[in-house]
């Protein structure tokens, strides 16, 4: 095992680490380091979180001197996030030795851009939709480029993005450094390497996560239609402190969100259609823990630094079995036990053989608990928190409330009955539901039986807003908790009763939250119009 004192970086990068609190080099960095700066190409494959972009970005900053002018270093990655994480890893390494690092992406006005590029930047880290772009406006030289990573090889390649590298690495010398970095290797990403790369040097590093040993795996067989319904008796009896739930595709993301938001949990969507700042601001609160559930795509969550969950869920399976691996990796961190449910239909049986096959691991069947499991379990809660209250005795105001209600002459028994029926409204936000072939559509429409209410009451605390989207445009209750929630960055929880008329609906937000949300007046769609709000 390699220290960080042999690697022979620089003085001012060996501060830049040990000012990041690394103490060892990683595995795939201890190879990848001496080769990169030996000008060698390399192909470095290893999991996700294990440090590749350290790993290449030392070597590279050890390599090039700072404001040449033109683009010395190119970095391509499959998103956003991605760039924005790559350019701020060299810009944090590369503290006190005045590099200049541009990340570029879609979605970004190009103007700044453009006017970054001429000034003449060292590193590049873009996504190649973008670095297209800007090359087809012949404002992006790459004439003098000397190192090109590509960051999440397989990722681009699922992403399509195959022609656009091509393209790129077609206009860069062919005298450059390439280095290719992925977490899995599938046959194309070997054939890219070998018609770009000179003798690549292959680097494979052992994925500890492979075994998953400190995992739990469990699966769960249900109809497709229950799956819902499925989910959130498991949330019901989990002690989940932080979830992140996998779904195949955007649209399940949001209706998952919305529906969890509305049952009361604190969820979040992580997918494509979050404008950047919002995808950073959701995942600094998960981070922060001020969400309990994320919400997430494959794609949008890929190379994201989310560790430490305590529950995976797949609630549709990964379309590759590494994926699965990539996936249930985010728990189980650090010596703790972190917990895996797959949920899968009959029909998918078969691909979870495969999954098994593939980690060498076998998950454990389990049944999903029943309502009546769930009703036991919230009773035993209840008790539960009623005893440790009842040991701490710390109710001398409830105490002196009570007595009121005795010196009325009630009955002792009756008032706590009284007093737990109103402690538990809650759970009526939370209706169990039963298993039943209607599941999926009862659950499309249903955030209606929490959520909505006819009769129009400004409860305390809440102030009613008026959004310019009604019936008429086809507006549902989870839909609009959904989109307010997301869009404004707030708790589901702070969005009240809601009452849907023919061409608009009146809404009512907890007082605290209300500017945040007028705030997004005009900025958030619903059924692909733009919304305006305004207080009721
Ligand atoms: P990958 O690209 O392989 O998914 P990253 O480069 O994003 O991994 O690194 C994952 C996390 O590990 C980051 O938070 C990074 O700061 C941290 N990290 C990287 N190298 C080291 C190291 N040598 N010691 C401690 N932490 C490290
Ligand atoms: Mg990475």
């Amino acid at each position: 095992m390699k220290e960080f004192a042999q690697l022979e970086l620089n003085e001012q990068l060996m501060q830049a680490v040990s000012a990041m609190g690394y103490e060892e080099p990683t595995p795939i960095q201890e190879q990848v380091i001496p080769l990169m700066m030996a000008g060698e190409d390399v192909f470095a494959q290893s999991q996700t979180g294990s440090g590749k972009t350290a790993a290449f970005a030392l070597p590279i900053l050890n390599t090039i001197s700072p404001n040449q002018g033109y683009i010395q270093c190119l970095v391509l990655t499959p998103t956003r996030e991605l760039a924005m994480q790559g350019a701020s890893a060299f810009h944090d390494f590369g503290k006190g030795g005045n590099f200049s690092v541009l990340p570029v992406y879609g979605g970004q006005a190009y103007a700044r851009q453009i006017t970054r590029l001429q000034k003449g930047v060292d590193v590049v880290v873009g996504t190649p939709g973008r670095l297209i772009d800007l090359m087809k406006k012949e404002v992006l030289d790459l004439s003098h480029v000397q190192v090109v990573v590509v960051d999440e090889a397989d990722e681009m390649l699922s992403m399509g993005f195959i022609d656009d590298i091509k393209a790129i690495l077609d206009a860069t010398p062919n005298s450059r450094q390439t280095a290719l970095f992925s977490a899995t290797l599938p046959e194309a990403i070997r054939q890219l390497g070998s018609r770009y790369m000179r003798k690549p040097h292959s680097i494979q590093i052992e994925d500890k996560h492979m075994t998953v040993d400190t995992i739990e795996q469990r699966y769960y067989v249900v109809d497709r239609k229950q799956k819902f319904s499925a989910l959130t008796h498991l949330f019901e009896m989990e002690n989940i402190e932080r979830a992140l739930v996998f779904a195949s595709t955007k649209i399940s993301t949001e209706q998952l969100s919305s529906t969890l938001s509305a049952r009361g949990y604190q969820a979040e969507v992580i997918n494509g259609n979050l404008d950047q700042d919002a995808r950073i601001r959701v995942l600094n609160r998960f981070k922060q823990n001020q969400i309990q559930v994320l919400v997430a795509t494959d794609v949008a969550a890929r190379g994201l630094d989310i560790e430490d969950v305590s529950h995976v869920f797949n609630y549709d399976l990964p379309r590759e079995a590494e994926g699965y691996v990539h996936r249930i990796g985010r728990t189980g961190r650090a010596g703790k036990t972190g917990i895996a449910i797959t949920l899968v239909t009959p029909k998918e049986l078969w691909f979870l053989k495969r999954i098994e096959k593939f980690t060498k691991q076998e998950m454990t069947k389990c049944e999903i608990p029943s309502a009546e499991d769930i009703l036991k379990k919230r009773e035993a809660d209840l008790l539960e928190r009623m005893r440790i209250w009842l040991k701490r005795d710390r109710c001398a105001k409830e105490k002196e409330l009570i007595n009121v209600l005795i010196e009325e002459g009630h009955d002792p028994l009756e008032i706590a009955a009284v007093a737990v029926k109103m402690a538990r409204a809650d759970e009526k936000q939370r209706p169990v539901e039963s298993f039943s072939a209607t599941t999926e559509i009862t659950h499309r429409k249903s955030s209606k039986k929490p959520r909505s209410n006819i009769h129009p009451s400004n409860e305390e605390g809440m102030v009613r807003i008026m959004v310019s989207s009604g019936r008429r445009d086809g507006i549902n209750p989870s839909e609009i908790v959904g989109s307010i929630a997301r869009f404004s960055n707030i708790p589901g929880r702070s969005i009240g009763k809601i009452l849907i008329r023919d061409n608009h609906s009146l809404v009512d937000i907890d007082a605290r939250y209300v500017d945040q949300v007028l705030a997004k007046t005009g900025q958030i769609k619903m059924k692909k119009d733009s919304v305006t709000f305004k207080r009721a």
